[in-house]
């Protein structure tokens, strides 16, 4: 048997790739290589030779998708391909809800044809939009404020309303979805790591200013209500990430269906990042103090209790500190992503 990732050579999928990979895994990963990286499969072709096999695919091309899941025996799959800009989602809507909505349903789609049973997707905290309070869990109201919130929530209803017609069929599908906050961090390894053009995401933009490959960090409000002025996220590390994906995989049981809220449990705020950031590198950088950015809410920060009590799953990186050295060590290494 084997899994397929999808978005295997993006930041999070390959992370997947190479953890499944250890674990013994055939892993099957496509992407179509838009926002990913060949590099990335190329290095993760070292980890278990002979266990990776890479198409270069979209996830709309479910005819491809079926003739991979039947040719490689795939039982599971991860599926993380996605456009993941908010801001992006703001102006190119119906790029997020064609990539995200209408791939997803073509991929579960193949796997209704391929007869998957197994399906663990990525899906995010902005689909409960701005909460009426933190910490959030999977009580949370899910009401997203932008496309790409609402792009991922349409994959969890299509999931819902097939894994339900899946039961009345007695097709042995199960799935979960997995609601992340800001995955932060990269492979202890640094075999392969982060690498967004453009990069837009709080710890990597000030690795940057610090490694001077920017000339400064722009903080984006310091008026919030919050203890100093800063937004204040929950940074969970990818490899905590991904655990948590593989212990959802083990547990799944035909006909299960399981939302998980995953974040550290603990939530920093920007200038706390920044300082970190400091002690980490040792470098000092220049910090401008800007206007908010339109639609950050001030805190935003998980309850991991559930997949704590029913799977044993708890952050392993609690330390922001040790979170933002293992980002350091790959953009050290590769101060210009992948294509140095
Ligand atoms: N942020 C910032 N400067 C930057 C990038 C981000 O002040 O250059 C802030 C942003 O306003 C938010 C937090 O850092 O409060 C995390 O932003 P990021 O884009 O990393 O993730 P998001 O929480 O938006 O998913």
């Amino acid at each position: 048997m084997a899994v397929l990732v999808t978005g295997g050579a993006g930041y999070i999928g390959s992370h997947a790739v190479k953890r499944l990979l250890e674990e013994g895994e055939t892993v099957v990963a496509v992407d179509n290589l838009y926002r990913g990286h060949a590099e990335a499969i190329e290095a993760l072709g070292s980890v278990k030779p002979g266990t990776l096999h890479f198409s270069e695919t979209d996830i709309a091309d479910r005819d491809t998708l079926v003739r991979l899941m039947t040719e490689h025996g795939v039982d599971t799959v991860m599926h993380f391909a996605a456009l993941a800009y908010v801001g992006e989602s703001v102006t190119e809507p119906l790029d997020y809800y064609r990539n995200n909505t209408a791939g997803a349903l073509s991929l579960i789609e193949a796997c209704d044809k391929a007869s998957v049973t197994k399906l663990v997707f990525s899906s995010t905290c902005a689909t409960y939009g701005e909460p009426p309070k933190v910490p959030m869990d999977e009580n949370t109201p899910q009401s997203p404020i932008n496309p790409y919130g609402w792009s991922k929530l349409h994959v969890e209803h299509i999931l819902r309303d097939y894994a339900h017609a899946c039961r009345v069929n007695q097709k042995p599908f199960s799935y979960a979805a997995l609601r992340y906050f800001n995955v932060a961090g990269s492979d202890p390894e640094t075999l392969i790591g982060e690498d967004h053009e453009p990069e837009t995401h709080l710890i990597p933009v000030i690795l940057e200013a610090a490694l001077g490959v920017r000339e400064k960090i722009m903080i984006f409000g310091t008026d919030y209500d919050t203890p100093d002025g800063t937004c204040i996220r929950d940074y969970i590390h990818v490899c905590d990430l991904i655990d948590a994906h593989v212990a959802v995989m083990h547990a799944l049981k035909p006909g299960d269906e399981r939302f998980y809220t995953l974040g550290i449990g603990n939530g920093y705020s920007v200038r706390e990042i920044i300082e970190s950031v400091k002690r980490v590198t040792g470098k000092d950088f220049k910090i401008e103090e800007a206007d908010r950015r339109p639609g950050d809410p001030a805190q935003l920060f998980a309850d991991p209790g559930k997949i704590n009590s029913e799977l044993g799953w708890s952050a392993s990186f609690t330390d922001i500190d040790e979170i933002v050295r293992t980002a350091y060590r790959w953009f050290e290494k590769h101060p210009n992503g992948y294509a140095e």
